[in-house]
């Protein structure tokens, strides 16, 4: 009797879980993704996909109708056109900036991105810049992990458009994860977007490549920025690189010309790319909280170097934000990628902030300078 009731509870078990099984299967396998543009001459297709049929658009330069966007934001022919006209900055240094905040490692998790954004007073209920004259750094690492992705891209290149025009900044930096689907490594895009190759038969790199808007966008965007006394670079400078005496000029040139969204088989035998794209370059960087043997002295060097007197990084995931080296070294992944809420940095009036998700700040540090 007992085996018998133990049995008939054991089979109630399955037939829920089996029925329960179908319907949020269902409901995860519907795909909304994009839209991706891509230019031939002047006209731009654009490509989504919307309850998982693929959809296309063609725009062209005489037509002035606006283009929807993900979250209700919209764009124009003109803007997305730009673009491509854009000329990259290879060397960008802000001085006398009142306030600039910062986030990383957001890895496609685009409400708890917005979620930051909004309870930091960087945007408004409707996705809006709400900044006024202050940097936003966006530190890298926005692919992969995550399912919205293409929702985050997006969002930034509009808040982009509208920092300007307030008189303030965004600044996307390349993270590894970047650099990654960018050249064909694909290792970490989540199932969604293996389902997007499907339905739009193209690669998810290819909707990344250099004749796409979203590619062509992040193929202009920076490794390394200075605003005031701070050093921004998504995963650290190694003493290394002072050493090969590469200035951050230098670096964003070589990234953008060598590097960024190409295929290149390493080591390549040329000491500087091979040092830029590997695990002591930039976006692969560690050592700041793994090696024992880096000293104070050394990080001293790094930040005279660059004229800077302190470096935030993203990239090496903690618990919280991180302080090392006499609050030199800041890094700020908190682990959004892993579904943690994460924080952002505050930098106000000469004070740094912690930035939670429930709107609280939190004093770190106060500028050396
Ligand atoms: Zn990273």
């Amino acid at each position: 009797m007992k085996i018998q009731l133990l049995l008939w509870a054991v089979t109630i078990f399955l037939n829920l879980n089996l029925t329960a099984a179908p319907l949020s299967g269902e409901r995860d396998s519907v795909i909304n993704d994009g839209p991706y543009f891509f230019l031939a001459a002047d006209t731009l297709k654009a490509i989504w996909i919307e309850n998982s049929m693929l959809r296309e658009s063609y725009f062209l330069p005489d037509r002035a109708s606006e283009i929807v966007l993900p979250a209700g934001q919209s764009t124009s022919y003109r803007e997305l056109k730009k673009t491509f006209k854009t000329n990259p900055k290879y060397r960008q240094s802000y001085k006398r900036i009142d306030s600039i905040a910062i986030i990383s490692d957001v890895h496609g998790y685009y409400d708890n991105y917005l979620k930051q954004l909004l309870s930091n007073g960087i945007i408004d209920k409707d996705l809006n810049w709400k900044f006024g004259k202050g940097h936003f750094v966006f530190l890298g690492d926005g692919f992969d992990r995550g399912d919205e992705v293409t929702e985050i891209l997006w969002h930034l290149f509009k808040l982009e458009k509208q920092a300007a025009r307030a008189g303030g900044a965004v600044h996307l930096l390349l993270g590894n994860h970047e650099q990654m689907v960018l050249y064909g490594d694909l290792r970490y895009i989540h199932e969604k977007y293996r389902k997007v190759e499907a339905i739009t038969g193209t690669g998810y790199s290819n909707l990344y490549s250099g004749a796409s808007l979203l590619g062509m966008w992040l193929r202009l965007k920076p490794v390394m920025i200075t605003i005031n006394d701070i050093l921004f670079v998504h995963a650290g400078v190694s003493p290394q690189l002072i050493q090969k005496g590469l200035k951050i000029k230098y670096v964003n040139q070589l990234f953008a010309e060598r590097i960024t969204g190409r295929e290149v088989d390493f080591p390549t035998g040329n000491e500087e790319l091979d040092l830029l794209s590997g695990n002591g370059g930039p976006l692969w960087y560690r050592g700041y909280f793994n090696d024992t043997t880096l000293t104070v002295n050394q990080v001293d060097s790094i930040l005279d170097f660059y004229d800077v007197h302190r470096i935030i990084v993203g990239h090496t995931p903690h618990k919280d934000i991180t302080i090392l080296f006499d609050n030199k070294v800041t890094g700020i992944d908190a682990g959004m990628g892993y579904g943690q809420p994460g924080y952002m940095i505050i930098y106000k009036e000469g004070r740094f902030y912690k930035g939670s998700l429930p709107g609280v700040r939190t004093g770190l540090f106060e500028q050396s300078e």
